[in-house]
């Protein structure tokens, strides 16, 4: 979704100028920064040579201006950019999680692991359809395997947090995503973003059930990595 910005604008909006380019290579292509892009990709105008390397304004990570444009119209375009070097986010980072449907209740069980507290079960509901111009075959059919998908959460203080947080990521669409299973092979189907869930709930027989101590701390920094921390979670 176009923001109003060109991706030359949202770029430059990130970037800090660079006098003269490190002997380096850009990671993006391989090629030194001292010259010039190694892309050559459809819609990459000429650029003059002050402005051909770009420092990233927070991690100061370099790339030929026109490498990160590529970078950008290669993604979801939502105005943010993140840096390919060490996941540095720009902006606010979405995803291309299919319409659908989250909801949550409390059930009155315990977790294996979690003894002094009840569970929240959170359900997931995606129905297939047609991928759009964020997904990797537009136009093409997406299916959607599995769902309702139940996940659960202790009804913890943090398992609480945990949810705040999981609400943001389904409002900026970076629960799911249309890909290739890598379970079942299929392709252009819904899959789990890169925000692991337990979807067992009085067993552990595949791996995604509990008990599992270090699992919130695993989510929250998963989450982390897609932008979102505690002061994302003020309702
Ligand atoms: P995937 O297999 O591409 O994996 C993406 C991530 O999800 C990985 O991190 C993986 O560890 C995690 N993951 C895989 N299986 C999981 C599970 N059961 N519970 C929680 N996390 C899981 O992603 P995917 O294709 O979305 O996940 C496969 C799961 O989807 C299956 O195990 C099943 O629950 C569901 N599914 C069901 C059907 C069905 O017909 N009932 C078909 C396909 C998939
Ligand atoms: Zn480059
Ligand atoms: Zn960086």
């Amino acid at each position: 979704v176009r923001k109003g910005k060109t991706p030359e604008e949202v770029v430059k909006k990130y970037l800090q100028k660079v006098k003269s380019p490190p002997e380096e290579d850009c990671t993006i292509c391989m090629e030194p920064l001292g010259g010039p892009s190694g892309y050559k990709g459809p819609g990459v105008g000429p650029v003059s040579k002050a402005e051909s390397v770009g420092r990233l304004a927070q991690c100061g990570h370099q790339y030929h201006f026109q490498c990160l444009v590529a970078m950008y119209n290669n993604g979801n375009k939502d105005g943010s950019l993140q840096c390919p070097t060490c996941k540095t986010i720009y902006g606010v980072k979405t995803g291309n999680q299919p319409a659908g449907k989250m909801e949550y209740h409390v059930i009155p069980h315990s977790l294996p692991g979690h003894p002094d507290c009840k569970t929240i079960r959170i359900i997931y509901n995606i129905p297939p359809g047609i991928q759009g111009p964020e997904h990797p075959n537009p136009g093409k059919p997406f299916t959607a395997r599995g769902f309702p998908r139940h996940c659960y959460l202790p009804d913890s203080e943090k398992g609480r947090k945990v949810l705040r947080l999981l609400l943001v990521a389904w409002d900026r669409r970076l629960i799911f995503s249309v890909g290739t299973s890598s379970t079942t092979g299929e392709s252009d189907t819904v899959i789990w973003n890169e925000v692991h869930h337990k979807t067992e709930f009085g067993s552990n027989l595949t791996g995604h059930g509990f008990p599992d101590p270090g699992h919130l701390d695993n989510v929250l920094e998963e989450l982390r990595a897609q932008g979102i921390t505690e002061e994302d979670a003020v309702v």
